[in-house]
């Protein structure tokens, strides 16, 4: 297997593998287990380039640490305002919150991000 495709799939394997929503940091730090040599910047630029494939997604948001995402498509968050944890939510995504802004505005909506912030039950 080409070098360059070895580290691209142990980084998506790491990503998918979790249900941490990890940051680069720690995808770079799972997947060095492996491909010992490999550096950050490769890692950061494989993780932009499986986004840009739709294979894995970005929980950005302002002021928030990037954290990614195995489990496409589209599902809820809740963020831990103490612990920083970030938990899937079992929860529909409403599209019609799309078509309503659309019938509304005019936009063209791709998507929506929800997140939800409280503390974790641990936290608690
Ligand atoms: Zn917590
Ligand atoms: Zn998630």
């Amino acid at each position: 297997m080409p070098r360059k495709t070895k580290q691209k799939d142990s980084i998506l394997r790491v990503v998918r593998e979790t249900d941490s929503h990890p940051t680069a940091l720690w995808v770079y730090e799972q997947v060095r287990k492996e491909i010992p040599n490999i550096s950050l910047g490769t890692v950061y630029r494989n993780l932009k380039l499986l986004k840009w494939e739709g294979k894995i997604s970005e929980l950005a948001l302002a002021g928030a640490l990037s954290r990614f995402d195995g489990r496409v498509p589209g599902h809820y968050h809740f963020r831990c305002e103490k612990c920083g944890h970030v938990f899937d939510v079992d929860q529909p995504v409403q599209n019609e919150l799309n078509q309503r802004l659309i019938a509304k505005t005019g936009f063209k909506v791709s998507y929506h991000i929800l997140e939800f912030r409280g503390l974790c039950p641990r936290c608690q």
